[in-house]
């Protein structure tokens, strides 16, 4: 190795572990689930994004074998030369139902979607209104496309209008964009979009949601925009197959016109593989179950009203969760840390997030009910939380 990268990496890491910003990586050895195994040990799980436990529902996994039987386990190619299987197609159409557009677009990953869609349309002439907290992907996203990135203040719908006023008023810009997560997820607050779009209209902004946190979970499942009922008035619905889709990919929703430009611009789109085939057929089946029956948002809904209520009740810090989200707020990342570690030992696993997933000093325990859990895990899982905040003095 170059000395001058193993000095870099040593110092570093030496660093982060000093400061307690070293995530240590868990392997799960099963299935990830309402319970998981790590290094042997079960524990309540309440860190998964799979909201609606579909990452491990039967059906779908029957789906996703038959895909690979008839299909392969690959794509074989990128999308634009023969990478384009028809379940690709049937994937788009019925993402662009589930999402009430005219048409979609699916990308390996949320990550690349936002990398591959916020650089597609915009260019160093323009510039991009960006919430203050907006996720590491919509922040590279707009980096990557060169445009000039204003922050708002997070949810701050004064601060918007005036940035946004600005920018349209100074005549430096060809266009700009509103970039906005629909549910924010390191606290589970839901963006202000009527607000965002109000105010879109005033200055002809483009509208950009990432509903990566926001789909499967509002709107009855299909999404924040939904939700508000502003499915013609958001311009890039975006968001991810990954959470309550519990597979894999990422997507834009938006007008036939938006997807055709996407599709000839996007560069994960025209460079990198296509999704799997078993991986398309299980979301596609997923997005129906969504569009034909809301028991899973519903069940999902009631357990995150119960761990809520049941962790505010024994006195801890949640926030202003407006969705099943629910942030522990410690505050100190040693001691967050601390807090999850002793929570892992005493058998939940809820992971902590410190710097820089979150802003210095904000460390916290970030709680995922999901559908999956039956009341008597949260019930066990809060009798741990007290247990353990209290012998921690984070809570009385
Ligand atoms: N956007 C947001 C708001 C996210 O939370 C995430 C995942 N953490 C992504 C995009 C990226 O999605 P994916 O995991 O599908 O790449």
């Amino acid at each position: 190795m170059a000395k001058i990268l193993d000095q870099f990496l040593k110092e570093n890491l030496d660093d982060l572990k000093e400061q307690g910003l070293y995530n240590e990586i868990d392997p799960v050895e099963g299935p990830n689930d309402a319970k998981i195994k790590i290094a042997g040990k079960e524990l309540i799980n309440l860190s998964s994004n799979n909201y609606l436990g579909l990452a491990t529902n039967d059906h779908l996994k029957e789906i996703a074998k038959k895909a690979i039987d008839h299909y392969g386990v690959g794509a074989g190619a990128v999308r634009t030369i023969n990478g384009t299987l028809d379940l690709h197609v049937k994937l788009e159409d019925k993402i662009a139902e589930f999402k009430g557009t005219e048409a979609a677009i699916a990308f390996q990953s949320g990550f690349n979607c936002n990398m591959a869609a916020i650089s597609a349309v915009m260019d160093k002439n323009d510039a991009i209104l960006s919430d203050s907290l907006n996720h590491a992907s919509i922040i590279d996203g707009c980096r990557l496309s060169k445009a000039k990135i204003i922050r708002f203040e997070h949810s701050d719908m004064e601060d918007l209008r005036a940035k946004a006023k600005e920018a349209t008023e100074s005549g430096l810009y060809n266009k700009v964009m509103v970039i906005t997560d629909g549910v924010f997820s390191m606290d589970g607050d839901v963006a202000k979009l009527p607000q965002i779009v109000e105010i879109a209209k005033e200055f002809d902004l483009i509208t950009y949601v990432d509903d990566a946190h926001g789909s499967g979970v509002m709107g009855k499942g299909a999404g924040t925009v939904k939700h508000f009922g502003l499915a013609k008035e958001v311009d890039f619905q975006m968001g991810t197959l990954s959470k309550a889709i519990g597979v894999v990919g990422g997507y834009v929703a938006g007008t036939q016109e938006l997807i055709d430009w996407l599709k000839v611009r996007s560069r994960p789109f025209l460079f990198s593989t296509a999704l799997t085939p078993g991986d398309t057929a299980a979301i596609t089946e997923a997005l129906q179950m969504l569009i034909d029956s809301t028991e899973l948002h519903d069940k999902l809904w009631e357990n995150g009203r119960y761990l809520k209520e049941g962790l505010k009740k024994i006195g801890f810090d949640i926030g202003d969760s407006e969705t099943p989200i629910t942030p522990c707020i410690i505050g100190e990342e040693k001691l967050t840390q601390q807090f999850s570690k002793r929570l892992s030992e005493e058998g939940v696993y809820a992971k902590s997030i410190v710097f820089p997933t979150v802003p210095r000093g904000t460390g916290r325990v970030r709680n995922m009910p999901t559908a999956a859990h039956t009341k008597d895990m949260l019930d066990e899982a809060l009798a741990v939380y007290e247990k353990v905040g209290k012998e921690l003095n984070i809570i009385q």
